[in-house]
C-alpha cells in the first residue's frame, strides 16, 4: 500500500481516499452528479490541487471530463463543446476558461475561492511598470485575475513559459508576479535564451511553506525531489548539491516520475498533486509535508453538487463567473497569444 505523509503523521492511501471507499460513501452524490451533468450539458474540469474526490475521472467510473493544470485546463476549455462549464479551481483559472469561451457559461463549485499570489498584483501596479521600463514586453503567469490581465502582453503557464520567453522580442521581459518563479526562470531563460527578468514581488502562499521542511528533504537522501517552479529558489537551490529530481512546472514533475527508475519521490508541490502521482505510479512511494492551498480546497463534492443544480435555475449567479464585456475583450488576448505559442 502506498501513502504519503500528513505533517509527519501516514495519512490516506490513494486506493482508500480515491475509489472503492468514496464510492461506497458517496455514491449517491456521485450519480446525482453525473445525471445532472448529462442533463444540463455540463463539462467538468477540475485541477491537480483539487481533493481527491473531485478528481474523480469520467474514465474511472467518476464524473469529472478532465483532470488537468493550467495549461491542459485552459486548452481543454478552448476546446469543449458542451454548453456550460464546471470549472473545479480557483477564481483566476475559472475567469480564464470564460476568456477563451465567450458564448459559454462558467460556473464554480465556490467562486470566492481565490489566491494569494493572483491577488499579489493589480492591472494598475502593472501600468506602473510600463511607465517604469518603457517598451519591456510583459509576460504575466496565468495566475492573475482577469482585471490584471488586461494589461499584459502575454500570458504563460509553468509549462510553457520558457517557450513564451523566446516569442518575445528584446533582450528583457518583465515577469509578473510570482517572484520565486521567476528567479528559478531566471536561470534557464538567462542560459538558454540569454535575456533578462525583471521580476515583481509576488508569492505563492503554498509553494513558500517548502522553506520550513528543507532539513527533511535534505535528511531524506534516498528520495529524488520534485520542485514546482513557484518553490523559492533558496530551497530548489539544493538540486546544485548534486540531488537527483527535477524543479517544473505540474506537467513536468508528472512526466519526469514515469520516466525515472526511482522508487521513492519526495513532492515539494501541492499536497494533493500526489492523486495523479500516484495514480500513474503504483509501484513508486511519495512522501510530502502535505501543505495544501486552502483556496483550492474550498471545492466540495457537496458545494459542486450544489452548483449542478442551481444551473439554468433563478439561483445559478451564486456559482456564475461574470466578466464585463471590456474585461473580456482586453483579456483574452494575452491569453490566446499564450495558446498560439504553445500549439
Ligand atoms: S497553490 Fe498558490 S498559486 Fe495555486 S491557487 Fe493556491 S495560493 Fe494560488
Amino acid at each position: 500500500m502506498q501513502s504519503i505523509t500528513d505533517q509527519g503523521h501516514i495519512f490516506l492511501a490513494f486506493e482508500a481516499v480515491y475509489s472503492q471507499q468514496m464510492i461506497q460513501d458517496k455514491e449517491a452524490l456521485v450519480l446525482r452528479i453525473k445525471q445532472l451533468k448529462k442533463e444540463k450539458d455540463v463539462v467538468i474540469l477540475s485541477h491537480y490541487y483539487m481533493p481527491a474526490e473531485l478528481q474523480f475521472e469520467l474514465t474511472d467510473g467518476g464524473f469529472v471530463d478532465f483532470v488537468g493544470d493550467s495549461l491542459g485546463l485552459s486548452v481543454q476549455a478552448s476546446k469543449t463543446e458542451a454548453t456550460n462549464i464546471l470549472f473545479c479551481g480557483v477564481k483566476f483559472m475559472a475567469e480564464t476558461a470564460l476568456l477563451v469561451n465567450e458564448g459559454k457559461q462558467v460556473y464554480m463549485p465556490d467562486p470566492s475561492a481565490g489566491c494569494s499570489l493572483a491577488s499579489s498584483i493589480s492591472a494598475e501596479d502593472i501600468r506602473g511598470l510600463k511607465k517604469q521600463y518603457p517598451g519591456v514586453p510583459v509576460m504575466g503567469y496565468i495566475n492573475t485575475y482577469a482585471e490584471t490581465k488586461t494589461e499584459l502582453d502575454i500570458c504563460c503557464t509553468s509549462r510553457n513559459a520558457v517557450a513564451v520567453a523566446a516569442s518575445l522580442e528584446g533582450d528583457k521581459i518583465i515577469f509578473v508576479p510570482d517572484v520565486y518563479m521567476g528567479e528559478n526562470l531566471q536561470k534557464v531563460i538567462k542560459k538558454e535564451l540569454g535575456k533578462d527578468l525583471i521580476l515583481w514581488n509576488g508569492s505563492c502562499e503554498v509553494h513558500e511553506q517548502f522553506r520550513n521542511f528543507l532539513p527533511q528533504m535534505a535528511a531524506d537522501e534516498g528520495a529524488e525531489l520534485l520542485f514546482h517552479w513557484e518553490v523559492p529558489e533558496d530551497i530548489t537551490g539544493i538540486m546544485e548539491t548534486g540531488r537527483k529530481g527535477i524543479v517544473g512546472s505540474t506537467g513536468d514533475i508528472l512526466k519526469y516520475v514515469q520516466q525515472s527508475d526511482a522508487k521513492r519521490f519526495y513532492l515539494a508541490s501541492e499536497c494533493d498533486l500526489s492523486v495523479a502521482l500516484m495514480k500513474e505510479n503504483a509501484d513508486k512511494e511519495f512522501v510530502t509535508p502535505c501543505v495544501k492551498c486552502p483556496y483550492m480546497k474550498q471545492n466540495t463534492l457537496e458545494k459542486l453538487l450544489d452548483a449542478l443544480e442551481a444551473i439554468g435555475t433563478p439561483n445559478e449567479s451564486a456559482y456564475r463567473v461574470a466578466l464585463d464585456k471590456n474585461v473580456i475583450d482586453a483579456a483574452k488576448k494575452p491569453v490566446l497569444r499564450m495558446l498560439e505559442c504553445s500549439n
